[in-house]
């Protein structure tokens, strides 16, 4: 597990990303909610309950989730996956997260492409 936790008054740096993580996630396969803080938790962030199922409820009020009740044996749990709307809206996201990525990481860029060239002329 990466030591990724933060401290609280830097929170609202990263609570973008947190969205976006379950936005992709629900565009590749219904999620929960239990599922997406473990989810959550492998990268670093480390969400309540509390915070989880309302981040999930806001997402579907915005239209960018859709959920279902579903029943696997007795028990009964709400999924959601990301509709039209929501996959829309994480493609933008994500060439938004592709500039900054390429902004914060410029160096590590250019100087992997100098590696490169330098490797290609031998
Ligand atoms: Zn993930």
């Amino acid at each position: 597990m990466p030591r990724l936790y933060s401290a609280p008054e830097h929170r609202a740096l990263y609570s973008g990303l947190i969205p976006l993580h379950v936005l992709y996630h629900a565009s590749k396969e219904p999620i929960f909610g239990l599922e997406m803080i473990e989810e959550l938790r492998r990268h670093g962030y480390r969400l309540s309950p509390g915070r989880m199922y309302p981040l999930l409820h806001g997402m579907e009020r915005k239209g960018l989730l859709k959920s279902a009740e579903t029943t696997a044996g007795r028990n009964r749990r709400r999924v959601y996956r990301a509709t039209p709307a929501g996959r829309a809206a994480l493609s933008v996201a994500k060439e938004r997260v592709q500039e900054l990525f390429s902004e914060l990481f410029e160096d590590v860029i250019s100087a992997a492409a100098k590696g490169a060239s330098r490797r290609r002329r031998g």
